[in-house]
């Protein structure tokens, strides 16, 4: 019976994927591959002789496609090759599940109808930005939001904590048919985000390296600036806490502690 596993190979190539993912990739019958570049496409070619790049399902020069349909038809051509009875790896950059629907639904597809698929874990953007920022999400906590859903729904925000969002390079791009947000986009998410920081506070935009010689992008800016910003599909955008922790008395009152007990 054919089976399917979905492995992320982390960002920076050959370097942030598990020693268990490149052996499944390696013992893999047909392996599909989202991966961030050329390069790191190749990489995977060396390691299996059949490897088939999900790339062509997205909209191609002059085409206008809903990703929905680059999805589902992603999904189709992973589950079709199961159903042949093959052992199917897909490896995608980053984590496989985190921010990113392809995987998550192929395997609720196949394990639904009685396949054997799961999913294993890789070293996502979130997992390089901490690395490279120097920063411990618990010291305050962290939030992490895609950035059009951030601005469709309600989300409460603590300021006292980061707030990561991710895919800001399309925020609010409500068609899913176009690759880039719009200064006027953007303009609406400041606003959105003043009700929580100063429109000086500092923000970051980062970008993991995804190949060896490079170096991470972490570039520091005020918050009215963003909508000029350089944004990019692989930017992420993290706002540092702009409030200090502040203490639950009601909390510490029940469990019969005070701040300075746990120092
Ligand atoms: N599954 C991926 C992961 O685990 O990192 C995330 C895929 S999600 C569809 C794409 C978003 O991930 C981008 O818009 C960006 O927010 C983030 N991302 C992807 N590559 C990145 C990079 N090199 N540096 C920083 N963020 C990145």
């Amino acid at each position: 019976q054919g089976s399917l596993v979905c492995v992320g190979t982390g960002l920076n190539l050959a370097g942030q994927i598990t020693v268990l993912s490149q052996s499944y990739i390696e013992h893999a019958e047909v392996v599909f591959t989202l991966m961030p570049d050329g390069f790191a496409e190749r990489w995977v070619g060396r390691l299996n002789k059949d490897v088939r790049s999900l790339q062509p399902f997205y909209a191609q020069k002059g085409e206008v496609k809903n990703r929905r349909e680059t999805y589902a038809q992603m999904v189709a051509a992973i589950v079709t090759q199961v159903y042949l009875g093959k052992k199917v790896v897909c490896a995608l950059y980053g984590h496989p599940g985190v921010f990113a629907c392809v995987g998550h639904m192929a395997v609720e597809q196949l394990q639904r109808e009685g396949y054997r698929a799961q999913m294993e874990p890789g070293v996502s953007a979130e997992a390089c930005l901490w690395a490279d920022l120097g920063v411990d999400p618990a010291s305050s906590g962290h939030q992490s939001f895609e950035a059009s859903q951030f601005m469709y729904y309600q989300h409460a925000v603590s300021a006292a904590a980061y707030l990561v969002l991710w895919q800001i390079g399309l925020a609010g791009e409500h068609t899913l048919t176009k690759f880039h947000t719009t200064s006027d986009k953007l303009q609406v998410l400041v606003e959105l985000l003043q009700q929580w920081y100063p429109l000086e506070h500092e923000i970051i935009i980062y970008e993991a390296a995804t190949l060896p010689i490079q170096s991470p992008r972490i570039e520091t800016l005020r918050l009215k600036d963003l909508p000029n910003a350089r944004l990019t599909d692989i930017s992420t955008l993290c706002i540092p806490p702009s409030e200090k922790l502040t203490l639950n008395h009601q909390a510490l009152t029940q469990l019969g502690i005070s701040a300075d007990d746990f120092g």
